[in-house]
Order: structure tokens, then sequence, then C-alpha cells
């Protein structure tokens, strides 16, 4: 078996809920075996967003949007990549909206926010809320995004080549995407080994490396990819005590989330 990310040797690494995993013996990309038998659009029905996920019941409670740009985790990384008052003339893509706290809320901040979702049951909470969703890749305009936002999202498609691909036609020249998914290499995942809590299958199917991540980006047309493996926020939350900051390098380790800025060439 070799990888789909940088085509050299995978293994066996472990069994998880009934499913193979896979890992790269190079970039170390680990992925679940049978992931192209699952449909995006079937598996993430009612079913899935009121039941199996308790917390995505929020998304169906008493939702408002917000009035003033909060920052929140997504809109901090936005921010800082643009300063607050370079939000208004940016198209952004949301891809895979989040229950709670997804860029649609924060409309009045920027020239247009649009929502990309798989799940036709997420598209019509949203549609009714007066944002503009888009269900299928090939609906969506080409070159029209300064920014597309994907948290914690790739690891749920099951070709990511193609995810990425499609990201890549949909931003303006000198675009930005900007992802967060889990890091395989961290020391917390491989202290945790199999228990590691983002083994998630059939939900979770992709298990970056920082390597594997950047080479998948490289594949796919960005350029300059930047990856931090501590959220912005978490660094914006704990600078604001000294004492805190100390533990900066400690929360660097445990994090098992990373970042990852990739850039379309203007
Ligand atoms: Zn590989």
């Amino acid at each position: 078996m070799n990888c789909f990310v940088c085509n050299q040797e995978a293994h066996f690494k472990y069994a998880l809920k009934g499913y193979k995993l896979l890992q790269c013996t190079n970039c170390f990309h680990q992925w679940i075996q049978e992931k192209d038998a699952i449909n995006l659009e079937d598996f993430y029905d009612e079913n899935y967003f009121r039941g199996q996920k308790a917390s995505f019941a929020a998304y169906f409670g008493n939702w408002e949007p917000a009035k003033t740009l909060h920052v929140n985790k997504i809109t901090y990384d936005i921010v800082n990549l643009f300063g607050k008052n370079g939000l208004s003339d940016k198209n952004i893509l949301e891809i895979g909206p989040g229950p709670e706290d997804n860029l649609f809320r924060y409309l009045s901040a920027f020239s247009s926010v649009e929502c990309f979702d798989k799940a036709s049951i997420v598209n019509a909470f949203l549609e009714n809320k007066g944002a503009k969703t888009y269900g299928k890749w090939e609906d969506i305009p080409s070159e029209k995004y300064d920014i597309a936002v994907a948290y914690e999202v790739i690891e749920h498609d099951p070709n990511t080549v193609k995810f990425c691909s499609n990201v890549f036609s949909k931003l303006k020249k000198g675009g930005v995407l900007l992802l967060t998914t889990g890091n395989s290499r961290s020391y917390y995942a491989r202290i945790k080994g199999y228990k590691w809590y983002y083994y998630d299958p059939p939900a979770h199917l992709n298990y970056f490396s920082a390597k594997s991540i950047k080479t998948l980006l490289k594949k796919t047309g960005f350029r300059k990819i930047d990856i931090t493996r501590i959220g912005r926020t978490s660094k914006n939350i704990l600078s604001r005590s000294k004492l805190a900051l100390g533990f900066l390098p400690i929360f660097t380790l445990i994090s098992s989330i990373i970042t990852v800025y990739g850039h379309k060439a203007k």
C-alpha cells in the first residue's frame, strides 16, 4: 500500500473501532483504509448533528447572529492575518461551518461570508438564517475568496487531495487557506498511542503530520505554507499573564492540534 500524499510505502498501524489505520513511512500521514467507502452527504445527517454529537445540540438551539466582531478562535486568526480594519473588503468562504462559532455570525465585519457544507441539514439551517451556502464544490464561484477557513474539517474528508485542489481553485490570487487539524506526530498523540482522543473513525479519516499537510498543500498548488503547533488564541490567552507564559512550552508540547496557512501565489 502506497501513501496517497507522497507515494512512499505505508503500513498498518492500529485497529481502531474495527477500522484499519495506515501510516506512511516517509511523511507519517495516517489514514483509515476504508475511508473511500464513507459518503459525507449520507454520514452527516440529522442523526449525526442531533444525536451522536451531543455538543452540536446547541446548533439547533438559541442561535443569534453576532452584532459585533468579537474575537473567537477563528476570527482571532483572521484578524491576525489582515488586521481588524482590513476585513471589510474581504470575501470569506467557510468550509464545514461549526455549530457555534461559524463566521457567518460575524458577517457585518466582512464584505461577504459564504458557507460550504456537504451536510444538507447544516445548509438548510444556515440558509434559514440568511446565509449564502453551497452543497457542492462545483457550485462555488472560482477565484472569488480572499480567505477560506476550515477549522477541524479536512480530517473528515476521504479525498483530501480533491479537497485542497478545490479550495485552491476558489481562492483569489494571493488568497489564503487557514485550517486546523490534529497532529499525529505531536508528543501528546504519540504518548497516547491508539488511545489518542483524535482517533475517531468514521468521522475522522485522515491524521496529518506537519510534513504530510505541507506535502499535500504543495502538491495542490499552495506556496508559503506556515504551520503553528499551538493555536494563536491559546497563545494570546497565555500572553495575558507572564506567569502563564512560562507554561507556553508545555502547552505547545501537549497541544495535538496544528494551525496551517497555505497561500496562493499572487
Ligand atoms: Zn506519505
